[in-house]
């Protein structure tokens, strides 16, 4: 089973594939946290990708699509993916139809994550992310248990560089502009599946887990 989840920054992406990954056994495949690992690690692909992703572009297509292709070759996605952030454009969905035919695997679902675009500031602005292990928090609507101090790990918690408000509003704009068309792009294939996100964290997840895991097992 093999499902993109697709939706603007904010939207709740890698909070859900976090859990449905835990509750469905697969293997969840989040781009942007393998950039900002390699970008805090400073290897040749954080090199690469950091002033992009500092400022809120896209990194270009030919480093992402080395990065997804080894993520998808690992041994624990061949039995199935949730794929977080990616593809954000038309020459990745296409990169993806591509690959995972030879692969011999093939596309499920896409899974459309709905959120006003007046939720999603406050969402980016408020997340916190663990700096030891990366599990996302906010400030208000998904507290740790002790203030600042990752529940699984006993990380710190930080705010992303580029969840400042002005990067925040350029990534909704690239969004719109670049990776909105995909919406339409996978409903043509009858691929596409709405779920409305601008409810709690686990409603949206009892919504998900029923559309996403029970129809596929
Ligand atoms: P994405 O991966 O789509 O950018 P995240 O999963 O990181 O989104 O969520 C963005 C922020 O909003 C995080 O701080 C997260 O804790 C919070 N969040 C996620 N889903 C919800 C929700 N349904 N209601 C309120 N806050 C949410
Ligand atoms: P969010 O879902 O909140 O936008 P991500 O962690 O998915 O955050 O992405 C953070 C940043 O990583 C993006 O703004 C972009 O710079 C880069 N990035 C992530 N996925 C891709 C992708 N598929 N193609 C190009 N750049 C990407
Ligand atoms: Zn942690």
């Amino acid at each position: 089973m093999h499902i993109v989840l697709l939706g603007p920054p904010g939207a709740g992406k890698g909070t859900q594939a976090e859990m449905l990954s835990e509750a469905g056994d697969l293997a969840h495949v989040a781009v942007g946290e393998i950039l900002r690992q390699a970008i805090r690690e400073k290897t040749d692909l954080g090199i690469e990708a950091e002033m992009y992703v500092e400022q809120g572009e896209l990194v270009p297509d030919e480093i992402i699509a080395g990065v997804i292709e080894e993520r998808l070759r690992a041994d624990d996605a061949q039995k199935g993916a949730l794929l977080d952030g990616f593809p954000r454009n038309l020459t990745q969905a296409e990169f993806l139809d591509q690959l995972l035919k030879k692969l011999g695997l093939s596309l499920d679902a896409v899974v459309y994550i709905d959120v006003p675009f007046a939720a999603l500031i406050r969402r980016s602005t408020g997340r916190r992310i663990c700096s030891g292990c990366g599990r996302v928090y906010h400030v208000e609507f998904n507290l740790p248990q002790r203030d600042n101090v990752c529940d699984e790990c006993g990380g710190e918690l930080i705010q992303r560089e580029d969840d400042r408000e002005e990067t925040v509003r350029n990534r909704l704009e690239v969004y719109l502009e670049q990776t909105g068309p995909l919406v339409d792009y996978y409903d043509e294939r009858g691929l596409l599946r709405r779920v409305d996100g601008d409810q709690s964290i686990d409603e949206v997840f009892q919504v998900l887990k029923t559309m996403v895991l029970e129809s596929h097992s």
